[in-house]
């Protein structure tokens, strides 16, 4: 793995040394999926660090990767050292635990088989953790992901954020409580289908696979963010860069673009600056990195202007509405290489049936990994409930 991405000794030590060990565990209450940084945190100061990482992952399949992207709205917003000085940093903290100490550990307590056999659909992290939560319940599970990969949208963040061996290094976690079998490139129209085939349940982990549109003149020119991110070198030699959007998906597009030689990008934000979704880390690199931030602006027209583009803005106000246009404040900007559209996605409409469970993005919405991952337990459970319930 890559070093840079985890802490070195000394800094790890001195996060370790600068938990106050709160008896009331504030940063567990603040997790998701109930992590207990306090615990962690306690036996790798003792130099228990295989029972730390044990800590970490009865709770959370994916600790590896929500330890490098978990952003700080959890269990650091509620971190009592924060009050003093500045909070642990405990997702980094977790991360480099488990790059090192996690090697070959196979998670404990599985129930025995019980005969049953459920699909998921989507090998997300809501899929994911809904596979490694079902094998531990005695399920048979067979995972179906329309893509070549695990880790779904995770494989859209920049490699220098997240590589991924980090995803694969949860996955080969998952799988050796118990092998999820997995059908790659294939893609699930309904999940009835799969009822049909004589599966017992269902769990939709899809995400939210529809961008959605500007509804803007001139939009066939916009390349949407799933488009870049999957292949951003495709659009190397942009010199010029406009991002519609101000969340932590148009971050990634500024600084990819930035990293592959745009001498200026431009975020297009609606909101005003302290009311973009972005972390406090992630804002920080778009200023070291001189991106360009358009606030209280919104774009209504893209225009093509032979092989550039010229883009037109209004300025926005908080309105009754949210954020409202102000009359007759065009202006044209000119003379972009390329516009990216990042203003988030949408999920497809559910299918209701009792043994058809919808977990991650595309039952909570654009969220996050480890609400995503949370969102995929509770669907296993409830599910099993279900068909515990169906057999009395
Ligand atoms: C650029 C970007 C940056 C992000 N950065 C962060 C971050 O820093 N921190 C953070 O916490 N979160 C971040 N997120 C959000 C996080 O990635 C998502 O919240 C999370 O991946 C949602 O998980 P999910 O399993 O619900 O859905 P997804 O990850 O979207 O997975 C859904 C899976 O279902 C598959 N699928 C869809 N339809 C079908 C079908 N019909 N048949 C078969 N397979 C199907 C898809 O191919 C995909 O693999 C980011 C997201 C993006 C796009
Ligand atoms: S809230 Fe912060 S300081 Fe307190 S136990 Fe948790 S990680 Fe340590």
């Amino acid at each position: 793995m890559n070093n840079k991405l985890y802490l070195n000794k000394a800094q790890f030590e001195a996060e370790l040394n600068r938990c106050l060990n709160c008896a009331t565990k504030p940063c567990m209450s603040a997790c998701p999926v109930n992590c207990s940084p306090q615990e962690f945190i306690q036996h790798a100061k003792n130099g228990e660090y295989k029972e730390a990482v044990a800590s970490i992952c009865k709770n959370n399949p994916m600790g590896h990767t929500c330890g490098l992207i978990c952003p700080d709205q959890f269990c650091m917003k509620a971190c009592v050292r924060g009050k003093i000085d500045f909070p642990i940093n405990i997702p980094l903290v977790q991360a480099t635990l488990i790059n090192k100490y996690r090697e070959d550990m196979v998670d404990g307590v599985s129930e025995p088989e019980n005969g049953k056999k459920i699909a998921i659909v989507g090998a997300g992290p809501a899929g994911m953790a809904a596979a490694w939560k079902l094998i531990k319940l005695g399920y048979a599970v067979k995972l179906f992901e329309k893509t070549d990969k695990v880790g779904g949208a995770l494989n859209l963040i920049p490699d220098y954020r997240l590589p991924y061996e980090v995803i694969e290094d949860d996955w080969n976690y998952i799988n050796r409580i118990g092998k999820a079998e997995i059908e790659f490139n294939t893609q699930v129209d309904s999940p009835l289908e799969l009822l049909d085939q004589g599966f017992d349940g269902v769990i939709m982990a899809i995400g939210e696979q529809n961008v959605i549109g500007l509804g803007v003149e001139g939009e066939e020119n916009v390349v949407p963010y799933a488009e870049y991110l999957k292949e951003p070198d495709k659009f190397a030699g942009a010199k010029k860069v406009g991002i519609i959007g101000g969340g932590n998906v148009a971050a990634d597009c500024a600084m990819t673009a930035k990293n592959l030689g745009a001498d200026t990008v431009t975020l297009f934000v609606r909101r005003k600056i302290f009311d973009m979704k972005v972390t406090k880390k992630e804002m920080q690199e778009l200023l070291n990195r001189q991106i360009d931030l358009m606030t209280t602006t919104r774009v209504c027209k893209v225009e093509r202007n032979g092989d550039k583009l010229d883009v037109y803005t209004l300025s926005t106000q908080p309105g009754e509405k949210g954020y409202e246009d102000i009359a007759d404040s065009v202006v044209k900007r000119k003379n972009f290489d390329m516009i990216i559209k990042a203003i988030g996605s949408r999920a497809e409409k559910p299918i209701e049936h009792e043994n058809i469970i919808y977990a991650g993005d595309c039952k909570i919405g654009g969220s996050t990994i480890v609400e995503a991952v949370a969102s995929g337990l509770d669907a296993a459970k409830l599910l099993d409930t279900k068909l515990k319930g169906e057999q009395k």
